[in-house]
């Protein structure tokens, strides 16, 4: 067996074994110690009784500014890990890779400056000698479950704020992706994490998941994964805080005042980069029609140059979808959709065993599947508009609101879309598929209940304690 699962700072064998398997090509990456559902108790009582011992803040912002320093040293072998074992482009994958060192980074900062408030007391008669203000006190241990598309720097997400914020946590990373989360809890260890703050178990969501999700000793669960299962945690968990990262399909408007060419290469990077399975990748370019010949012949020719293929090429755009049946699924909406009317302008056919071209797809209707649900694969979908009334009714006509963007030169139009997208970040002039890790990132709608990046994290992995003084002159 090549990786343990880790308890109080041990890595133990379970007498399970999971392999994991290059989605590019089915070999072997690594032998993963299976944890078993009654582990999950354990591994809990064990992080509840680590937090009886909290550690300084300084030093929980040391600790995860060492982790993000070896990380550093390390980068090269862990971008190979996302490579082999998520089939992540090596270029992406070295772009996680530089994130989750931000991200670490970030947590440290914040963890030096979390602090309450001061509450002015002597606002109101009732107050009036007093002096209150409040703390905020870790909320307990932290369950936290990541999806296979970022294994490493979702991690980060979930690990940094917890730890920054003084809360112990039982990890369950996604079952086709474990090794990054493993060697990143090794990293952990290395740089002084004391046994029992971080305990990874790996097994797959209905069991193992849904045991760490039921625990009763786990206090707030953080989700990043699909709808469907994001929403079924919070409905069986109603007294814990369950924090939920989903899906979107997300829009581009491109204006006719805007850089049609930089509208056109945002998208083509980003509408297929990792095959689309990124939560924010571009699923729709909702164009203006005066420039939708010409965004569509820009577009079309970024396309066909992506390269398509092996991962560990260094020239790989697109590279393998995680599993042959996400293939079929794609394939299958795109057949549904050209049957329903659409027009396949590119791609629509399996290039590799595990991978599909990139497709673009046009003349598709708002209620298709295509449209208003997250297809999580290599494809792109061009609707034109006349005026801004129709691409704002295109644009939000999905279940989902994580991000959007917007290729305007007219601040009118800018203000407007920013102001009547149903979408919880709006991008100006940008992708909405940017995010740097110290942004407040989250989604509205299905998309989600909560905000990532260590400082958001951190408020809803603490609780507010308030404290009130009596005998405090006031004025
Ligand atoms: P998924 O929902 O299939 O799995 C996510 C995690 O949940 C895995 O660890 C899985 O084992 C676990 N799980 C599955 N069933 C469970 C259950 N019944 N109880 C508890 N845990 C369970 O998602 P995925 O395919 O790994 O990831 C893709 C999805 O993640 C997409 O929808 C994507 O949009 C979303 N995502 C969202 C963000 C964000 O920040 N908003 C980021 C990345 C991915």
């Amino acid at each position: 067996m090549d990786y343990g699962m880790l308890l109080n700072g041990v890595w133990c064998e379970t007498g399970a074994i999971r392999e994991v398997r290059s989605p590019y090509d089915s070999s072997l990456v690594g032998r993963v110690a299976e944890a078993k559902p009654e582990h999950v108790a354990e591994a809990t009582s064990i992080a509840m009784q680590t937090m009886k011992d909290p550690i300084p803040a300084y030093q929980r912002a040391e600790i995860l500014e060492s982790v993000a320093k070896l990380l550093k040293q390390r980068a090269e072998d862990f971008s190979k890990t996302l490579v082999l074992e998520a089939g992540k482009p090596i270029k992406a994958a070295r772009a996680e890779v530089e994130r989750a060192v931000s991200t670490l980074t970030v947590a440290a900062s914040e963890s030096r400056s979390m602090a309450g408030e001061m509450i002015p007391m002597a606002a109101t008669p009732a107050g009036i000698g007093k002096l209150a203000f409040t703390m905020r006190e870790p909320i307990g241990v932290v369950g936290a479950i990541t999806p296979f598309n970022f294994p490493l720097n979702l991690v980060c997400h979930k690990l940094a704020p917890a730890i920054a914020a003084g809360c112990a946590v039982v990890l369950k990373p996604a079952e086709r992706t474990p090794i990054s989360a493993i060697k990143l809890a090794k990293l952990f260890l290395e740089a002084g994490l004391p046994p029992g703050w971080l305990n990874v178990l790996v097994g797959d969501g209905p069991t193992l998941g849904a045991a760490l999700v039921n625990e009763p000793n786990i206090a707030l669960i953080t989700f990043t994964g699909s709808g469907a299962v994001g929403w079924s945690i919070r409905e069986q968990a109603p007294r814990k805080k369950v924090l939920l990262e989903l899906g979107n399909s997300s829009p581009v408007l491109v204006f006719d005042d805007g850089d049609v060419e930089a509208a056109a290469s945002a998208c083509a990077r980003n509408g297929f980069s990792f095959s689309g399975q990124s939560c924010i990748s571009v699923q729709r370019a909702i164009v203006q029609r005066g420039v939708a010949e010409e965004f569509e012949r820009k577009f079309l020719k970024l396309v066909s140059d992506l390269v398509v293929g092996d991962p560990m090429n260094e020239c790989t755009d697109v590279g393998p979808l995680i599993s042959k049946r996400e293939c079929d699924r794609i394939l299958s909406w795109i057949g549904e959709t050209q049957k329903g009317g659409a027009t396949i302008l590119s791609g629509g056919h399996l290039a590799q065993e595990t991978i599909v071209e990139p497709t673009v797809l046009s003349n598709v209707k708002p209620g298709m599947k295509v449209f208003n649900r997250e297809i999580f694969g290599p494809v792109v979908v061009i609707s034109r508009f006349d005026d801004i009334d129709e691409a704002l009714e295109l644009a939000n006509a999905t279940e989902y609101g994580l991000q959007a963007g917007v290729y305007t030169n007219s601040l009118d139009r800018a203000i407007a879309a920013a102001g009547r997208l149903r979408f919880a970040g709006v991008l100006i002039n940008e992708s909405p598929t940017f995010r740097a890790d110290q942004m407040p990132y989250g989604g509205w709608k299905e998309s989600g209940n909560t905000r990532e990046g260590p400082k958001y994290a951190m408020m809803e992995m603490t609780e507010p304690k308030l404290i009130v003084v009596n005998g405090f002159p006031s004025n």
